[in-house]
């Protein structure tokens, strides 16, 4: 492709062909260029190209030129036709591409807009509408890259028409690619049986379609199982979920896996191949009558972490009473059975024989077309923020310890009491602890402002006459009913106080701090430095990506974000997926949010994979790596560094190759071969070379 003169386009007349809507800008290749085309230029079978320069609104014509760009590109190589329009993603837009393919033979497409993200699809959509390959499509972003990041109109212009320039000289390198269709499993596997996970998997078992609900607990529930009442309804939290678990448990359609974790994931959207990986329970299923001998006869005991460690449960134990399945599990670590032979009082007592000390670890194969990952979140640990004195001094507690403490089924049986017994008669409620603070989380976990709001409701509940005092820097009451949650709350007496809690402190410094809890704080709205003494202060604790959300996302090959959330495909426009095709994200795992919120997201990630399982099939991307075979000399350096593991070593031929379904067409192993033997199709050495040339011209 012969380079063209920059600086002979810019000098190009400015005159204008007839406009064919008020909007459109079109620059007739004729206008453009003083030097008449080359003659091989009109030939049917060279590229004929159309180039789209998109206004976004003012988003990008306020920052660049647009209609300079547009003639430029009408003056360079192989550019047949060259128009700016309003908004190239709008239904006039698409059909602008569509009419010059029809009408005016265009073969290839140049769209200059925003990011490929954005818009792809729907430009080689229309491309592929109006009957050339999708493929014969580039796109120039000169939105994100241009008019968002410069503000010198004269600058971002010229890069705009450097990128532009860019893009037409890859396109022109552009070959049609076909998509393949490959069947789907009609399976779905949810990893995670808390509120999203149990909404998921009921939501696609009503629909008729099969679901494996991995859960690592021996009892599905989650987080919500452990809170008292839920605000803003201030409905009871056991009473809502039970039935949602009970039905996850007798669900036809689900086949729940609880005390399991996923070990292995293999395959791609529409035929995963997992392996799940059982712990052994030591109880028989299926002679379990569930009847609770062996936990009353059992004589160890251990810290029960379903209430955050307040309490005690036996060696042997279900969390909670109404755990689903009902059936208990010993914990091998600490059962003397198990561990050097001795007791076995379980087995002894249990009637139906149900105790079974050989049980091992079993792994199961699952096949799936769909993958929901509903892991959700830790509590963040206070016990780093020695200002708050959380696990140094007694009577401060976090939030979900709270949580416990006031349920009727909790360790003190939803009575209020301090270490010493006595109930508390002033208690303070400290916001943001771990959250919307930059040397911990910079982030908001969006239900403690809710929470601690719900807990003052609970204390003067349980406690009539109890001085509430709620610590704040801002009160984020966004939801349905949550600001008037709030109202109520102000109403009600309890006290807020503006001011980031300096710190908590038994160190008294007069008669009526002896033997108190003083919070140390700025109140900013009254611009006083103040001293409360307190008997209780509760926490608002934050929430935090699961301490394991690294490994599982190696295992289901999803990104996190900087937080160390799973990240979505597109915060915005899809929540809900990942950049791996058919594993999705619901829940926590995804961000803080609340159970509404939590529940909503579940509920669409369903849908999502419904829709695929419904369609019956999957369309495969046509970006691959191909290697070439004769090239290969069998170092498997590309098997290595595949993050998907689509590349596979054949022992006997000695050389690698790509497994089409699997290959994303990331490009590492292209870079990587030090052959030279694989390419990556739609970037190709020749592609991107045309397209750096472009860009440096
Ligand atoms: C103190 C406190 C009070 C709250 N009060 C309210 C309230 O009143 N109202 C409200 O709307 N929200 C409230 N929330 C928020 C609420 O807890 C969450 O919105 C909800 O629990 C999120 O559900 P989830 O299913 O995403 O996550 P979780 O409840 O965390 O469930 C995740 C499940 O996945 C399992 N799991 C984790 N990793 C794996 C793995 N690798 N393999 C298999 N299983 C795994 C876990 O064992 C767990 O069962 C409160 C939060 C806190 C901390």
């Amino acid at each position: 492709m012969a380079k063209k003169d920059a600086k002979s386009t810019k000098k190009a007349k400015a005159t204008k062909a007839e406009k064919p809507r008020d909007e459109i800008q079109e620059t007739p290749r004729e206008a453009a260029a003083e030097a008449p085309k080359e003659a091989t230029k009109t030939a049917s079978d060279e590229p004929k190209i159309g180039v789209y320069i998109c206004h976004c609104g003012t988003n990008i014509a306020g920052t660049v030129d647009v209609e300079a760009v547009a003639k430029y590109a009408a003056g360079l190589e192989n550019v047949a036709v060259s128009k700016d329009y309003k908004f190239m993603c709008s239904d006039p837009g698409q059909e602008l591409i569509k009419e010059d393919i029809k009408k005016n033979g265009i073969n290839r497409v140049v769209v200059a807009s925003c990011s490929p993200k954005m818009h792809e699809p729907t430009f080689r959509r229309a491309t592929a509408e109006a009957g050339v390959n999708q493929y014969l499509l580039e796109m120039a972003n000169i939105r994100e890259h241009v008019s968002w990041v410069h503000e010198d109109k004269d600058i971002a212009t010229e890069k705009a028409k450097a990128l532009v320039n860019a893009a037409v000289r890859r396109v022109y390198y552009h070959e049609p690619l076909e998509t393949k269709q490959v069947p789907v499993k009609s399976a779905t596997l949810v990893v995670g049986g808390g509120i999203a996970g149990i909404q998921a998997a009921i939501e696609i078992a009503d629909s008729g379609n099969k679901v494996y609900l991995v859960e690592r607990e021996p009892s599905i529930g989650g987080h919500m199982m452990q809170l008292d009442k839920t605000f803003p309804t201030l409905d009871c939290s056991a009473c809502i979920l039970t039935p949602k678990m009970s039905t996850a448990g007798s669900h036809p359609n689900i086949e729940l896996m609880t005390y399991s974790e996923v070990k292995d994931v293999d395959g791609y959207v529409g035929n995963f191949s997992v392996k799940v990986k059982k712990k052994p329970r030591y109880v028989d299923f299926d002679k379990c009558t569930g009847c609770g001998i062996c936990q009353e006869k059992c004589p160890f005991k251990a810290p029960n972490n379903y209430d955050e460690g307040l309490g005690e449960r036996k060696v042997i134990y279900t969390p909670f009473a109404q755990s689903v399945p009902n059936v208990p599990v010993i914990d091998a670590e600490l059962c003397t059975y198990i561990q050097n032979g001795k007791c076995g009082a379980c087995a002894k007592f249990c009637e139906v024989g149900a105790i079974d000390f050989e049980q091992k670890e079993e792994i199961v194969e699952v096949e799936v077309g769909n993958i929901i990952i509903t892991t959700g979140y830790d509590q963040f640990d206070a016990s780093p923020m020695y200002q708050y004195g959380y696990g140094r001094l007694d009577d401060v507690v976090n939030g979900l310890e709270f949580e416990r403490m006031i349920s009727s089924t909790g360790p003190t049986a939803g009575r209020i009491v301090k270490k010493d017994g006595t109930e508390p008669k002033k208690v303070g409620i400290i916001h943001c602890v771990g959250s919307r603070d930059i040397n911990y989380n910079e982030y908001c976990s969006r239900v403690c402002c809710m929470y601690s709001i719900k807990f003052g409701h609970f204390l003067r509940e349980h406690l009539p006459g109890v001085e509430v005092y709620n610590f704040y820097i801002d009160l984020r009451c966004f939801g349905k009913g949550y600001e008037e949650f709030y109202n109520r709350a102000l109403e009600d007496g309890t006290i807020f106080i503006r001011g980031k809690v300096g710190e908590v402190t038994n160190v008294a410094e007069n008669d009526e701090e002896k033997g108190k809890l003083v919070v140390q704080v700025e109140d900013t709205l009254i611009n006083m430095q103040r001293r409360i003494p307190l008997d209780m202060v509760i926490l608002g604790t934050g929430l935090e990506p699961r301490k394991d959300a690294a490994e599982v996302a190696n295992k289901f090959l999803v990104s996190r974000s900087k937080e160390g959330f799973f990240l979505e495909k597109h915060p915005k426009l899809d929540p809900i997926a990942t950049a791996t095709d058919g594993v999705l994200i619901a829940g926590c795992c995804q961000g803080p949010k609340d159970i509404p919120d939590t529940v909503a997201q579940a509920s669409a990630a369903a849908a999502r994979a419904l829709a695929i399982v419904t369609r019956g099939t999957v369309e495969m991307e046509a970006i691959s790596a191909v290697i070439d075979e004769d090239k290969c000399s069998g170092c498997q350096v590309c098997v290595t560094l595949c993050p998907y593991k689509a590349v596979s070593f054949d022992e006997e031929r000695k050389v690698s190759s790509v497994n089409q379904a699997l290959c994303k067409g990331c490009g590492t192993c292209v870079a990587a071969c030090p052959s030279a033997a694989v390419t990556g199709r739609h970037f190709t050495l020749q592609q991107i070379m045309a397209e750096i040339e472009g860009v440096l011209v």
